[in-house]
Order: structure tokens, then C-alpha cells, then sequence
């Protein structure tokens, strides 16, 4: 019989426990910044050295953190369904813990791409400075989504959301679209967890509410998943 399909949407809130800090529960400030400042082309005209910078500490940063229990639960859960995890995460957490189907919807602070091909991208784990060339001689850029920019994943993700039989939702305000609105797609009736310490306001009385941090809760839930498959 066909493994059962399982989507995971994820936002910082996964990677809280690992050290990276999230960006609402800092008074929409992301490590003390405007988040228009850093994460949108207007910021990066601006002030293109402070936004280099602002990645490359968050990439120097990433270097240095390991992935935690709620990252490493999801991986157990490929022995028994098919997985697909969708990130708005920048971080590689989740490869890192060993998950082997990963969708970035937001871009990834190891690649970087050409300013003038969005398509242009490599893996990258260096500072990125002024002046730092893309092979077809454009000032290289971080590989993110900023806001106002499309989210070429959405598609790809809409489609594995379509064919979910469960849905998880893990540490995301769901205040990103179009992330926030990809539970809208899943097949009606398919179960929905969210697991956020904090209750999101109006939360749908249909979506199963796990009240915690991810290294708490996740493994919880993973846990009851494994058994019902037993
Ligand atoms: P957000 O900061 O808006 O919301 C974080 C959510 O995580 C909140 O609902 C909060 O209650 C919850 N949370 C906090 N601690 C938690 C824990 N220990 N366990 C589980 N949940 C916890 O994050 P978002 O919705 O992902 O949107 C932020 C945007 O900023 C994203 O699009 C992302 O690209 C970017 N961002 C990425 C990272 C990262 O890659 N790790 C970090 C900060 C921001």
C-alpha cells in the first residue's frame, strides 16, 4: 500500500530552540532590524552594504547552530509516510537533521544568485560584499525571497499541499502570504496540526491545536503519528 502523504509547513519558530531567533516575537524586528530595511529590493538599493551585512551575520550564525529535537523528530516520521516539508525558513535545519524532501519557499542563506538572473544561483557559505560578482558580472545577492518579490515555490507547494492526507503547521505566525494561506488547499477533511506555543487569534476549530515549543510538541506528535500506523 502507498505510503501516506504528509506536508509540513515550518516557520521560524522550529529553529527558535536551536538559537535563531524568530522575527515576531521580537516586535516584527528581525535581529533588531526594520524587516523592510533588510528583506525588500527598496532596502537592498538603499543600503545594499547593511543588507550584505545583515546576511552574512545570519549566515556566519548558521554556521554555528545545530538542529533540535523538533527538526530531528520530523525525520523518523519517512519511515512510515512520504514527507514533504515546506520551509519559510532561510536556515538548512532541516537537511541538516536529515529530512530528505525540503522546499524553501523564501530562498536559502547558503546559495546566493545573480542580481540580474534570478535563476543564477550557487551554493555559497562566504561573506557577500559590495563587489562580490555573480559569473555574469552583477553584484551577487543573498538567494532570498524579499518582500514584494514573487515565491516561485508557492506552486510546488501548493501542489504537495493538494495531495496531503495530514497537515502539519509548526512555529509560524502565518502573517507571510502567500505561505500563510497553503492549509487552504489541502483536501477537505485531511487532519491539521499546529504546534505554536502561542494560540493564533480566530484559529479554526478544525485544526487540531498542539499548545508548546517545537522540541516539546513535535516529538509528541510525531510519536502518535508512528502509532497509527502500527
Ligand atoms: P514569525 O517570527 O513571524 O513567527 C514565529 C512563530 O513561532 C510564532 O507564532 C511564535 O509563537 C512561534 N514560536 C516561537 N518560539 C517557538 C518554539 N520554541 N517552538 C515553536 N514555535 C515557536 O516567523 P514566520 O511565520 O516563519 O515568518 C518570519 C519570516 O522571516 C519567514 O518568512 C522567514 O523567511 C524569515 N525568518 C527566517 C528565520 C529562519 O530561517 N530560521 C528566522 C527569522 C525569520
Amino acid at each position: 500500500m502507498a505510503k501516506q502523504h504528509i506536508v509540513i509547513l515550518t516557520g521560524a519558530g522550529i529553529s527558535a530552540e536551536s538559537g535563531i531567533s524568530t522575527f515576531r516575537d521580537a516586535n516584527g524586528l528581525w535581529e533588531g532590524h526594520d524587516i523592510m530595511e533588510v528583506a525588500s529590493p527598496q532596502g537592498f538599493a538603499t543600503d545594499p552594504a547593511l543588507v550584505l551585512d545583515f546576511y552574512n551575520q545570519r549566515r556566519a550564525q548558521l554556521l554555528t547552530v545545530k538542529p533540535n529535537a523538533g527538526h530531528t523528530a520530523l525525520v523518523s516520521l519517512e519511515e512510515k509516510y512520504d514527507v514533504t516539508v515546506v520551509t519559510q525558513n532561510v536556515d538548512n535545519l532541516h537537511e541538516e537533521a536529515g529530512s530528505t524532501k525540503v522546499i524553501h519557499l523564501h530562498g536559502e542563506l547558503l546559495k546566493a544568485r545573480s542580481s540580474a538572473d534570478s535563476n543564477a544561483i550557487v551554493d555559497w557559505t562566504e561573506d557577500i560584499n559590495i563587489g562580490t560578482l555573480a559569473e555574469d558580472g552583477s553584484q551577487l545577492r543573498p538567494h532570498i525571497v524579499w518582500f514584494g518579490e514573487d515565491v516561485p515555490m508557492i506552486s510546488t507547494a501548493v501542489e504537495y499541499a493538494s495531495t496531503a492526507d495530514i497537515f502539519i503547521i509548526i512555529g509560524t505566525s502565518l502573517q507571510v502570504y502567500p505561505a500563510a494561506s497553503l492549509s487552504q488547499y489541502v483536501p477537505l477533511g485531511t487532519p491539521i496540526y499546529l504546534v505554536d506555543p502561542n494560540k493564533p487569534e480566530g484559529l479554526s476549530s478544525h485544526i487540531h491545536f498542539l499548545q508548546g515549543s517545537a522540541t516539546e510538541k513535535v516529538p509528541e506528535l510525531v510519536g502518535m503519528l508512528m502509532d497509527l500506523t502500527d
